[in-house]
C-alpha cells in the first residue's frame, strides 16, 4: 500500500481512536486489536459509555409514567432521543420514530402487524436472495400464515440486484417491496430511490432494512419515500437492545397494535381495549429507556463526525482492502467493484474454511473477522459456498490495520498451502 493511499485526505483523524477504550485495552493481551467486525456489531465511545453511566447515576425511572422529577426526566432523555434519531434520518414528524430492540424486532412488527392486516392469499411479498435472515424469515413466516407468496429479486453476476428482473418480478399482485439498502454480505449499495419509485407506481409499498446503510451513509426517508426503515443501535456505536422502526404516519395510524400491554393503551376494560395514539401504540411494556438516551449519545458523536465524512473513510478503506485482496491467488471476493458497495468485503479462499481462516486470524494477528454464511444463507447457497470472511470497517479502522489484515492472510495462506504453492501472486 502506497504512503500516498494511506495518507488519502478523506481519512478520518486516527486520535478518535482514542474515544474508544476498548481499543486500546488489552484484549489480547498485548497484542493490538484490530475490529474487522463492524458489520455485525460497532465499538462504542466513552462518550455513549458515559451517558449509560449519567442516566443511571443520576435520570434512571420508568418513562411515561411516573410524575415525580425523576420520571419526568428520563421521560424527556427519552423521547429527546426519538427527536434526534427523526432528525437523523429526517422524518417528518417525531412519532413516526417508533423505540424497538433492533432490526429484527422493527421488521417482525411490520410483518406481524401490517402484514397479518393486510396480506391475502396470492398476493405478493417481493424481496431478494441478498437478504439478511431478519428480513427474509419474517417474511416466510407472514406468507405461511396468510396465504400470500415471497417472491426474490435475483442478482448480476457481479452481485448487485438484478433491476431488469425486479421489474419483471414486480406486478400488481405486489404489496410490498422489503429490501436491504446494504447486502451485509456483499457489501452492495441497492439503488433504494429506484425502487421506492418503481414500487409506488406499482401501487406497493417498501420496507428497508437499513441495518447496514444507516451507519455508514447519509439517510432521508422523505427523499427516498420509504414507507418503512428499519435499523440497530450498536451497529452505530449505540447500546445493544435498541432499534429503530419508521413508518409513514398514515400506515402506522391504520395498523393494529403488534404487542400488548402497558404503555399501548388508551383505555382499558375486562373486556376490551383501545389503543393509545402513535409512537406509544407500538411501544408495549417498559421500552428500551437507557439504550435509547444512549443512541441518543452515539448519533451526537456521529453527526460531530459527519455521516458523509464517516462514508468517505470506509471507501478509502475499501478501496485499499479490495486493491489488495484482489491481487490474491486463491481468494474470491463476493460482491461488487468497491464504487458500489460500503465498508465490508467477504471473501472465501480455496481449500481453507472461513473458521479455521478467522481463528488463525484472531489467535495470531489481532484480527477480528466474521466467519460463517452470516445471516445470509440462501445467499451463500447461491454463490455455491457454505461460508466466507468478512472484514467490515468503521470509522475507526486505518490503513495500517488493513495491512495487518493483509499480513494476516499471507501468514494463513501459507500455513494451509500445499507445498510448492507457497507465494502470493504479484500481477493484477
Ligand atoms: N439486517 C441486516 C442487513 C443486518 O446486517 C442485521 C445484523 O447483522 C440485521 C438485519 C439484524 O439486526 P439486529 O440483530 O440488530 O436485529
Amino acid at each position: 500500500m502506497s504512503a500516498a493511499a494511506a495518507n488519502h485526505s478523506a481519512l478520518l483523524p486516527e486520535s478518535l481512536r482514542e474515544d474508544f477504550p476498548i481499543l486500546n485495552g488489552d484484549v489480547l493481551e498485548g497484542q493490538p486489536l484490530v475490529f474487522f467486525d463492524n458489520a455485525a456489531s460497532t465499538q462504542r465511545p466513552r462518550q455513549v459509555i458515559d451517558a449509560i453511566r449519567r442516566v443511571y447515576e443520576h435520570d434512571y425511572a420508568n418513562v411515561h409514567r411516573g410524575i415525580h422529577t425523576l420520571s419526568e426526566r428520563s421521560t424527556e432523555l427519552y423521547e429527546q432521543a426519538r427527536e434526534k434519531v427523526r432528525g437523523l434520518i429526517n422524518a417528518e414528524k417525531r412519532h413516526e420514530v417508533i423505540f424497538t430492540q433492533g432490526t429484527t424486532a422493527s421488521i417482525n412488527l411490520v410483518a406481524r402487524s401490517w402484514g397479518d392486516a393486510n396480506l391475502q392469499p396470492g398476493e405478493e411479498i417481493l424481496t431478494t436472495v441478498m437478504e439478511h435472515h431478519s428480513n427474509l424469515v419474517p417474511w416466510l413466516q407472514a406468507a405461511e400464515r396468510t396465504g400470500a407468496v415471497l417472491r426474490h429479486v435475483p442478482l448480476t453476476e457481479d452481485g448487485r440486484l438484478d433491476m431488469h428482473q425486479f421489474d419483471n418480478l414486480l406486478n400488481e399482485r405486489t404489496q410490498l417491496v422489503a429490501v436491504a439498502s446494504v447486502s451485509n454480505t456483499l457489501g452492495t449499495i441497492n439503488p433504494i430511490d429506484e425502487i421506492t419509485a418503481k414500487a409506488h407506481a406499482a401501487g406497493a409499498l417498501v420496507l428497508v432494512d437499513a441495518a447496514q446503510s444507516v451507519p455508514h451513509m447519509p439517510t432521508d426517508v422523505q427523499k427516498s419515500d420509504a414507507d418503512f426503515l428499519a435499523f440497530s443501535g450498536h451497529k452505530m456505536l449505540g447500546p445493544s437492545g435498541v432499534g429503530i422502526l419508521y413508518g409513514k404516519e398514515n400506515l402506522l395510524d391504520a395498523m393494529p397494535p403488534f404487542l400488548g400491554g402497558g404503555s399501548m393503551i388508551g383505555e382499558v376494560h375486562l373486556d376490551r381495549f383501545t389503543p393509545a395514539e402513535l409512537p406509544a401504540k407500538f411501544e408495549a411494556g417498559t421500552p428500551p429507556i437507557v439504550p435509547a438516551i444512549a443512541m441518543s449519545a452515539a448519533i451526537d458523536y456521529l453527526q460531530a463526525i459527519g455521516i458523509e465524512a464517516i462514508h468517505r473513510h470506509e471507501q478509502v478503506l475499501t478501496g485499499l482492502a479490495f486493491e489488495a485482496l484482489s491481487q490474491i491467488d486463491g481468494l474470491r471476493i463476493l460482491g461488487p467493484a468497491p464504487e458500489h458497495r460500503t465498508g465490508l468485503i467477504s471473501f472465501v479462499f480455496e481449500r481453507i474454511h472461513a473458521h479455521e481462516f478467522a481463528q488463525v486470524l484472531n489467535d495470531r494477528f489481532g484480527v477480528a473477522v466474521r466467519a460463517g454464511h452470516h445471516c445470509t444463507q440462501p445467499l451463500h447457497t447461491l454463490l455455491g459456498i457454505s461460508a466466507s470472511t468478512r472484514a467490515s470497517f468503521y470509522l475507526y479502522n486505518t490503513p495500517a490495520e488493513i495491512d495487518r489484515l493483509l499480513e494476516g492472510i499471507a501468514a494463513v495462506q501459507a500455513m494451509f498451502a500445499p507445498k510448492g504453492r507457497r507465494r502470493r501472486k504479484s500481477g493484477k
